[in-house]
């Protein structure tokens, strides 16, 4: 039941989403300058219109729901439209278009019945369709008297428009006389009037070298230059049209011997031989399932139209049955526009939350009220970091713009002041950790905010879910519910800890039996062999996806040539840039990340690249297993091409002599390594002494 006194926070909504969308209606239709993207505007639009559904009684006549456009306000001279121009409802999804047709036939039933008082002449089944493209431009009606166009008018609010004949008459595609041999004395037409993507593209780039403002899309820049005082202007731009109304006076069309226009399929082919222009995608459907084959094929084949196009219209093709259905206050009853998947609509903040990822970002993320975007629900999106934060002013409870477009992961564009709610408070970042109460380290040169405790659960937590995904190291059966667990127990505090696990330690896990265990730790075992690159990969530094991994690994074919060089070697492969040189240089400075690596090797992890050829490195026996020291300088070698070379060979390579040192190899000016290996009794090899080594 309706309530009298509808709750205050409701009435207050309704107020404040009329107030905006009776701005951003004002800024669209008269200033032809939207600040509001049209996905977002429909979505605040039905809020209200579902909130004046439930208050009836708060409905006031100037709710952009009980209107056309708005009243324009330019020097043209006013004109009535004989037949009103009206909008169209909007359907989204499929389910709105199901309802649309059986609300189509609840209405001929309901009609039929009232006129004949019986049931039986119903309309069966699915009505037929004419499936059109809705061109993203401007509605005008065209007058014709005895064939010859005199009058051409704007929608406006769609009672009244603008007469703007001489601009009409600038656009080609407009026959100036129809191609008609006996004319009817009185003929309206209606269509778009629209610029094609390359025009409108034109015309932005001289405004912009003019300094002017940039029209936001080819409908308002269409319907800016319709509106044009100086009607040279407008022949300059090229403005097209395609016609899709005929209004016809049957008594007219008997008189003049004109064909029976019964269908629009009919009324759009007949448009076509008095001299205009139709969009030749056109399809009579006869099922829903035809229905939605048009919209799926145009929903991506638009993208190739050389004109913008917002969805599909589809109208009932019987014109008495348009007729029997009339029109509500707005649009007819017998079409309905199904727009194409919004990227960008409003929701409700409802909470913010913090998540820390594996390098220790903290990252706020929106919890939204779920809205559909792009196809799927979205219920959380990235606010990124603080300073993007600060520059959204971002409040909880605040209606924002969320957009997704396509893979992108969803982001709050901005969000709507006017909308927000009294008293909210406004988010700032946290400064301490959310998952390890540390405090949190804000780098003065960087908008993100960070964890810097090795031991935070989050970290730790991520670094293994990063080793373990399937482009790291690849370990089937430890997903991130598992290390979640394995982490919280304190099974494991770091990668390496992960080849330690033994698979009765994982049967003590909730739900973890036998046969999972085993396999897991088959799967642990298996990724030992995982190639270099995709071990470097998993550790994790930062910048370093699985491709730049690569790169690197092809250039550096083991782990302690990488550890040893200099960020500007690094940076000197091909596409490796700066940042990321620094960035693994600097990772294998830290302590912490050399005792990683060192517990990986002894578990058996690859560290040195496979032979190119992908065969097996042959084993050979006089370095396999050898130790060796590098000292002086080589005659042809760089100290660390010698050591990549013993160790792609399979030998180890240590910096200083010992007794366990099985080789030096010594170049010009050694050092006391020399004098040690001597005193030791290590066997020296010169450069060609190890080559030929490696080479028998
Ligand atoms: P509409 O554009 O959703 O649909 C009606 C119009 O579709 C017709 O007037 C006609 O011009 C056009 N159309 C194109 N192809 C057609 C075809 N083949 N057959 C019939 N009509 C066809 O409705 P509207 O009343 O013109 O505008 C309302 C829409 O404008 C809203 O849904 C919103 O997206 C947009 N709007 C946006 C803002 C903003 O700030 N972004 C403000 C106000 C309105």
């Amino acid at each position: 039941m309706t309530e009298i006194f509808p709750n205050l926070e409701i009435q207050a909504r309704l107020l404040e989403l009329r107030k905006v969308l009776q701005r951003t209606s004002y800024e669209y239709y008269v200033l032809d300058a939207p600040t509001m993207e049209d996905s977002v505007y429909d979505a605040l639009y039905r809020e209200l219109q579902a909130l004046e559904a439930q208050y009836p009684q708060l409905i006031t006549p100037d709710s952009p729901t009980q209107r056309v456009g708005e009243k324009p306000t330019t020097q043209f001279v006013s004109v009535q439209h004989h037949i009103p121009l009206f909008s169209l409802e909007n359907a989204f999804v499929s389910s709105d278009v199901k309802a649309w047709q059986e609300r189509c036939q609840k209405g001929l039933t309901s009609n039929s019945e009232e006129v004949s008082g019986v049931s039986s002449r119903l309309p069966k089944g699915f009505l037929d369709n004419v499936c059109e493209l809705k061109i993203d431009g401007s509605a005008i009606a065209l007058t014709y008297e005895h064939g010859v166009l005199v009058r051409g008018a704007t929608r406006g609010d769609g009672t009244s428009g603008e007469d703007i004949t001489p601009n009409i008459k600038t656009i080609r595609s407009i026959p100036l006389r129809l191609n008609l041999e006996n004319p009817p004395d009185h003929l309206e037409i209606r269509g778009e009037a629209f610029l094609p993507i390359a025009v409108f593209d034109e015309i932005n780039q001289e405004r912009s070298q003019q300094g002017d403002a940039l029209f936001a899309n080819p409908r308002n820049a269409a319907a800016g230059t319709l509106r044009q005082l100086d009607s040279r202007i407008v022949a300059k731009r090229r403005l097209d049209f395609f016609a899709y109304t005929i209004h016809i006076n049957q008594a007219d069309f008997v008189l003049q011997n004109l064909p029976d226009i019964s269908s629009q399929w009919q009324a759009l082919e007949f448009l076509q031989t008095i001299g205009f222009r139709v969009n030749p995608n056109k399809r009579l459907c006869k099922s829903l399932q035809e229905l939605q084959d048009y919209y799926d094929f145009w929903s991506t084949e638009r993208l190739k139209l050389p004109y913008m196009t917002d969805g599909m219209v589809m109208k009932l093709n019987d014109l008495s049955q348009q007729e029997q259905l009339g029109f509500t206050q707005k649009t007819p009853r017998w079409a309905i526009a199904w727009k194409y998947p919004a990227e960008e609509m409003p929701t409700i903040i409802e909470a913010v939350t913090v998540q820390v990822g594996r390098t220790g970002t903290l990252t706020p993320v929106a919890e939204l009220r779920p809205v559909l975007l792009a196809g799927t629900t979205v219920s959380r999106a990235t606010l990124h970091n603080r300073d993007r934060l600060a520059e959204l002013d971002l409040h909880l409870g605040d209606t924002a713009i969320v957009r997704k477009a396509g893979e992108i992961i969803p982001e709050v564009v901005r969000v709507l002041p006017e909308l927000r709610p009294n008293g909210a408070i406004r988010f700032v970042m946290p400064t301490h950790c959310p998952e390890c109460s540390q405090p949190v380290f804000k780098p003065e040169d960087e908008a993100a905010t960070r964890c810097i405790n090795l031991e935070c659960p989050a970290i730790v937590r991520g670094a293994i879910e990063h080793w373990v995904s399937r482009d790291a190291l690849d370990i089937n059966g430890i997903g991130d519910k598992l290390v979640r667990q394995l982490v919280t127990e304190n099974h494991i505090t770091s990668v390496a800890d992960v080849y330690d696990l033994t698979s009765d330690q994982l049967q003590t896990l909730d739900r973890m039996g036998q046969k999972s265990a085993d396999k897991i730790i088959a799967a642990i075992a298996q990724s030992k062999n995982k190639p270099w690159a995709r071990v470097l990969y998993g550790l994790g530094i930062r910048h370093v996806g699985s491709v730049n991994a690569q790169n690197i690994a092809d250039n550096f074919p083991n782990v302690e040539l990488l550890a040893r060089s200099t960020p500007e070697a690094i940076a000197s492969i091909f596409g490796i840039g700066e940042e990321i040189a620094q960035a693994i240089y600097e990772w294998f400075r830290k302590e912490a990340n050399q005792n990683l690596i060192q517990r990986l090797q002894v578990s058996g992890l690859q560290f040195v690249s496979e032979k190119k050829d992908n065969q097996a490195i042959a084993i050979n026996p006089n370095i396999t297993g050898k130790t060796f020291v590098v000292t002086g300088t080589l005659p042809t070698l760089k100290r660390d091409e010698a050591k990549a070379l013993i160790q792609s060979a399979g030998g180890k390579v240590t910096d200083s002599v010992s007794k366990k040192t099985n080789y030096l190899v010594v170049g010009a000016d050694a050092g006391s390594k020399l004098e040690k290996a001597q005193s030791l009794g290590v066997q020296c090899l010169s450069e060609e002494d190890l080559l030929n080594l490696i080479d028998s």
